[in-house]
């Protein structure tokens, strides 16, 4: 706690009394050492793949780059750590743009089954890529929901991404479109690799990661489920994890709240 005082004098110069204001300031320095620890993350993410860059290129100037083999090998390190530095950039970004722009949404009543089955087709190549079981079902009827299309479809190729990539060769992706009363949930679920149950109170925070050796390997910025989340709850919706046992698999559930056709006759 910080203590500020101030006395209150009347124009006689009596001492009325004393305002004394008690700050709670372990909120500020919660939060302060949350920046510290995002801007010491950010410049560890970005110079790890800049020194491969360096060392490869300085391996290659020295003489590499006469062994022709040698030199494709090094070049294609290069080029996937530069696709790394890309990505995390614009996964910055794209946080960045959610931290100030709250305001710039592009809300409109959208069908949700459009965009599930939209982000559902744009990944289900990489999920054929490592013979995945994919199935998927969406409503039989349109489900309302006002939303930022781009934003939502990024919040679920987000996590079909990751349920992609923590998933064996040959494992079982599903996804699920439910209406419930006035809500939609989507369920995206897999039989990977599973999160484990002491990791999961913080795997919504930016840049935690079980492995970060296994994530970077699988391209991750340890950034899609922070960003997903701050999508959710920006449309008044939730997302949950759930991952019982390691190896047992992983189900994300994301709730957002339809529109009420009924009100919106009468308004
Ligand atoms: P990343 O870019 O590392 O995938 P995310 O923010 O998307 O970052 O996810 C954070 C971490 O959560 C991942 O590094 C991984 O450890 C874990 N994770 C996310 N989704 C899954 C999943 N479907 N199965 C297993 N682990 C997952």
């Amino acid at each position: 706690l910080r203590a500020k005082y101030a006395p209150i004098i009347r124009e006689d110069d009596y001492l009325e009394g004393i305002v004394v204001l008690l700050q709670d300031i372990t909120e500020y320095e919660k939060l302060e050492n949350m920046r510290k620890e995002f801007v010491a993350n950010v410049s560890h993410e970005l110079k790890t793949p800049l020194t491969t860059i360096k060392s490869y290129t300085e391996t290659l100037l020295d003489g590499a780059i006469e062994d022709k083999p040698l030199a494709k090998r090094f070049l294609d390190v290069v080029v996937s750590e530069s696709d790394r530095m890309t990505r995390l950039v614009q996964d910055l970004l794209q946080l960045s743009n959610l931290d100030y722009k709250q305001g710039k949404w592009n809300k409109k009543e959208i069908d949700i089954n459009d965009i599930v089955k939209n982000a559902v087709l744009k990944l289900e190549v990489s999920a054929k890529n490592k013979r995945q079981h994919f199935n998927y079902t969406i409503c039989d009827d349109t489900v309302h929901v006002f939303a930022d299309k781009d934003r939502i479809e990024q919040v679920i190729l987000n996590i079909l991404s990751n349920a992609i990539k923590y998933t064996a060769e040959e494992g079982q992706i599903e996804v699920q479109v439910e209406l419930k009363n006035n809500f939609v949930q989507i369920i995206i679920k897999d039989n990977g690799i599973g999160i484990p149950k002491k990791d999961l109170p913080r795997i919504f925070e930016r840049f935690y990661r079980v492995d970060k050796a296994r994530s970077r390997e699988m391209g991750g910025t340890g950034l899609g489920l922070s960003i997903a989340k701050q999508i959710v709850e920006a449309h008044e919706g939730s997302i949950k994890i759930f991952s019982e046992e390691e190896k047992q698999g992983t189900t994300v559930m994301i709730t957002l709240p339809t529109v009420d056709e009924e009100n919106l006759a009468l308004s």
